[in-house]
């Protein structure tokens, strides 16, 4: 008889948990997954999918204005919230059926039910005992609210997405992935925004000047954008509205407030404290770098951890995990030159260095950078532009980070990333030619230098 029920046992079948699982599962693991909502975790279900779909709805928004120099006449737009809302979760719960389906195959059993560790081996589902070898933690984060007064009347993105109806005004808190993405979807549905952000500049840790160029592009298309003032107090009023007192003395009387002011991780009232399993001062597990818990069979990835809190990184934790696991691997995740994007409208992307980063941990660089009007918009009449950004250590030629904000920044960054985790140079940027007429051509002919660092 084996001496425990399952070799893996996942808690949370989110992106990290679902991979993890379905991989060890078909090597022959016996696995099983713990979830007490549905499949697929933050990003399926209030996370990167929903925000998407929500993106390409509020890029066409101008769909109507932009196409008419093409020699299109469209009738006046209207926008139907509920219809959008429902058809995103209609093909949300048809991605919950498949994930399970998936885990299903894969031979990996779905256990629904909130799960508790009760000891290095074992686990709990609604009474149950579960015993296991190891145990996996891959239970993501939960939005943080700042506690102010009035904190019950603030939503988070988990109520966002489902709302009943659109409002007129919105107050969003923050300014980093969340709030820019949201400011930008609910600005383009017609909703007036406000977004307040606490400290200078907005998108914090990102390059400086990608962000002066969303904050620019985001005031131009109209949202009330706010810097150096906060939240201080929410009362609602008779009308049913809420008035939201700033730190900076003002007032903001709107329809609804978001607080998109970070995610904190998911390891509360699972039982670790009582085992032994270190939390850190950022509330999250600690783990070492190959993600075991200071109790030797449990390990823990994704939202739960302080590591990234994106999914791909969640992914390529999980794998590294069950590779190192069941197939005698030793490889260690390299969290250097991680691409990401934040959704806004225009959306950025970048990968390695911001050029303050470069230009402190360098001696010298070039900084190469373009600002043009996509090809598209000479008959739109539409100002937007594109931005975008190159870091070339002096020395070795060696590009070190690239940076673009504008229409296709996503789809861009991800094809330059490769290059930079191949540790391409300028010269071969310089000899790559470029796919013409595209905006990511500017990528291979950025010839002159805009300006050096040196120290
Ligand atoms: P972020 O960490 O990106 O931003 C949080 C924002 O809230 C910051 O501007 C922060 O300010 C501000 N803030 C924090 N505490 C307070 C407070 N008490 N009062 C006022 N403002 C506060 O978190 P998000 O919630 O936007 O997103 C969580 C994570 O989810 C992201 O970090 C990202 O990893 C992931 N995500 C990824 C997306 C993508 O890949 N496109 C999309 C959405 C989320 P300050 O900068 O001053 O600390």
């Amino acid at each position: 008889m084996d001496k425990y029920d399952y070799d893996l046992f996942v808690i949370g079948a989110g992106s990290g948990g679902i991979r993890a699982a379905r991989m060890a599962a078909a090597l022959g693991v016996k696995v099983a997954v713990a979830e007490q909502s549905k499949a697929g975790g933050t990003c399926v279900n209030l996370g990167c999918v929903p925000k998407k779909l929500y993106v390409h709805a509020a890029e066409f928004a101008s769909a109507a204005a932009t196409s008419a120099g093409f020699g299109w006449t469209m009738g006046e737009p209207q926008f139907t919230w509920s219809r959008l809302r429902d058809n995103k979760s209609s093909l949300i719960a048809q991605s919950n059926v498949r994930m399970e389906a998936m885990l299903a195959d894969s031979g990996a059993q779905l256990i629904h039910g909130r799960a508790r560790v009760i000891s290095p081996h074992a686990v709990t589902v609604d009474n149950k005992i579960f015993t296991s070898e190891r145990i996996l933690i891959a239970t993501g984060g939960r939005p943080y609210l700042p506690a102010v007064p009035g904190i019950e009347h603030l939503l988070t993105s988990d109520q966002i997405f489902d709302l009943d109806q659109l409002p007129e005004q919105l107050l969003i808190i923050g300014g980093g992935y969340i709030a820019c993405e949201f400011a930008g979807i609910f600005h383009n549905l017609g909703v007036k925004v406000t977004q307040i952000y606490r400290g200078e500049l907005f998108l914090r840790g990102f390059d400086v000047e990608i962000r002066q160029f969303i904050a620019a592009r985001m005031r131009l298309e109209g949202i009330d954008l706010r810097f150096t003032t906060n939240l201080k107090q929410v009362d609602k009023t008779p009308e049913g509205q809420y008035m939201a007192q700033l730190t900076d003395g003002s007032t903001v009387t709107t329809d609804l407030i978001l607080a998109a002011t970070g995610r904190r991780p998911n390891c509360t009232d699972l039982g670790l404290e009582s085992l032994g399993v270190e939390i850190n001062s950022q509330s999250a597990i600690s783990v070492d770098d190959c993600y075991q818990t200071s109790v030797p069979s449990i390990y823990a990835l994704g939202d739960v951890i302080d590591r990234m809190q994106l999914t791909p990184v969640a992914l390529a934790e999980a794998m590294t995990l069950v590779k190192n696991l069941y197939e005698g691997t030793t490889s260690r995740l390299d969290y250097k030159l991680i691409p990401t994007a934040v959704f806004s409208l225009p959306a950025l992307a970048c990968i390695g260095l911001t050029e303050e980063q470069a230009s402190e941990e360098y001696p010298h660089v070039n900084v190469f950078t373009t600002k043009f009007r996509a090809l598209k918009h000479a008959l739109t009449g539409s100002q937007e532009r594109i931005f975008m950004k190159l870091l070339v250590d002096g020395q070795t030629d060696r590009v070190i980070g690239a940076h673009m904000a504008g229409e296709g920044a996503a789809e861009t960054i991800q094809g330059i990333a490769v290059a930079l985790k191949a540790g391409a140079t300028k010269s071969i940027f310089d000899q790559t030619i470029g796919i013409h007429p595209t905006s990511a051509e500017e990528f291979v002919t950025m010839r002159s230098i805009t300006r050096s660092h040196r120290h």
